[in-house]
């Protein structure tokens, strides 16, 4: 992170509990007069007299707005840790881009998920025409282990969207280092509040903001948070040339909502037990996932290494025309994609085409609505299907 006329705010306490720092995340020190989160720095460039050194010079390098969130979500991501640096990017896509074609090139071999974001696969072929080799295996079961063996780059994502399968992301992590590989963990699903993969061992910490960090589903953007300087300055440089920037209203309205992350996710999250909890055992339902769920296959590896299982629950109704009638009974869930909104949403996945699903799965995001509305609405919607 540069220096700059932006001042550190007091160092937070490390017994600080993760509310209160998701609240003060980032803050600027106290001056008179000055706003406690300052406003977006509109600005394509800075005064600049004499020589060009630093921090603020062109907005495509840097711009104090992303300072102060780049700083927020490095304190959410790895509290109290020295030397990691964060970028923040215009999307979670850009992110993902930025780490991978940063760190790899013509001859590396790089290990993805094959159950992945639905964007990966595209990933893939970029990286296999810039001449890497990539090999795949799915989250489950820590398959990745098997097809490590001379990686340069090993990309997890658990729990994997949109399956909900979740992998050991220490167990790997140990196993890619000795092989010498970099490990990057996907972290939309979890979000800093559920899960800190730097502390798990991984070299990043990657995310898309779009999702449960920001929440409110009114924005893109994406970040990197890296274990060392040295990972990070190609990262930030891959931003340069490529100039996947964020915005600075984008990045503001970010920050400002960091400081609703705890509040969000205790509800969103309890929605989302409180759902999985009242869908299993209902004979229209089939392949119920919600790694908080105690008899979820991955509720065990999850529980050594989240703090909170996520937003998201998945399901398979009969077939499609049940799924879309469903959808369509609900009155407190938009029929929209993505997910970790405060609104929440659902949508049948296999419209896509792109994810290995069946054509009634359901990936449904919990919101912060009261749970006791968000389950009547979803059980008086399946019981209107059953009764058709
Ligand atoms: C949405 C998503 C991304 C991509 O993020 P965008 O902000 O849409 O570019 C990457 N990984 C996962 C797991 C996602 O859900």
């Amino acid at each position: 992170m540069s220096d700059g006329p932006i001042t550190d705010g007091p160092v937070p306490d490390q017994t600080m509990g993760e509310g209160t720092r998701a609240v003060r995340a980032g803050l600027p020190e106290a001056r008179k007069y000055e706003p406690t989160l300052p406003g977006p720095v509109f600005a394509a460039h800075y005064h600049l007299p004499g020589e060009p050194t630093g921090p603020y010079t062109y907005g495509r390098d840097d711009n104090p707005t992303w300072t102060l969130l780049e700083r927020a979500i490095g304190e959410l991501e790895a509290p109290g840790a020295t030397g990691t640096e964060t970028v923040t990017f215009a999307s979670g896509m850009a992110a993902v881009s930025a780490v991978l074609l940063s760190q790899v090139g013509s001859g590396d071999v790089v290990v993805l998920p094959d159950d992945g974001y639905q964007a990966l696969p595209l990933v893939r072929e970029q990286l296999e025409a810039y001449g890497v080799e990539v090999r795949t295996a799915p989250t489950g079961g820590d398959a990745q282990l098997e097809v490590l063996d001379g990686a340069k780059l090993l990309w997890i994502e658990t729990p994997s969207n949109p399956g909900l399968d979740v992998c050991d992301v220490r167990r790997l992590v140990d196993v890619a280092h000795a092989v010498g590989a970099l490990v990057a963990v996907d972290n939309t699903l979890a979000t800093p509040l559920g899960q800190r993969p730097l502390e798990l061992g991984a070299d990043f910490a990657v995310a898309s903001g779009t999702k449960g960090l920001t929440g409110h589903g009114d924005l893109l953007l994406g970040y990197v948070v890296c274990r060392d300087a040295a990972l990070a300055a190609r990262v930030r440089h891959w931003r340069k040339v490529v100039g996947a920037i964020p915005g600075p209203m984008e990045a503001w309205l970010a920050h400002r909502s960091l400081a609703t992350l705890q509040l969000r996710s205790d509800r969103q999250c309890a929605n989302a037990l409180a759902l999985a909890r009242a869908l299993a055992g209902r004979a229209d339902i089939s392949g119920l996932r919600y790694p908080g769920l105690p008899e979820d296959a991955s509720h065990k590896i999850a529980a050594g290494q989240m703090r909170r299982f996520g937003s998201v629950v998945s399901f398979t109704l009969p077939d499609r025309a049940y799924a879309e009638r469903f959808l369509a009974e609900l009155r407190l869930v938009d029929d929209a994609t993505s997910f970790g909104s405060v609104r929440s949403s659902a949508e049948r996945r296999g419209r896509w085409g792109g994810d290995a699903v069946p054509e009634g799965f359901i990936r449904f995001s919990a919101g912060a609505e009261d749970t006791h509305d968000l389950v009547a609405d979803v059980l008086r919607a399946l019981d209107a299907v059953a009764a058709a």
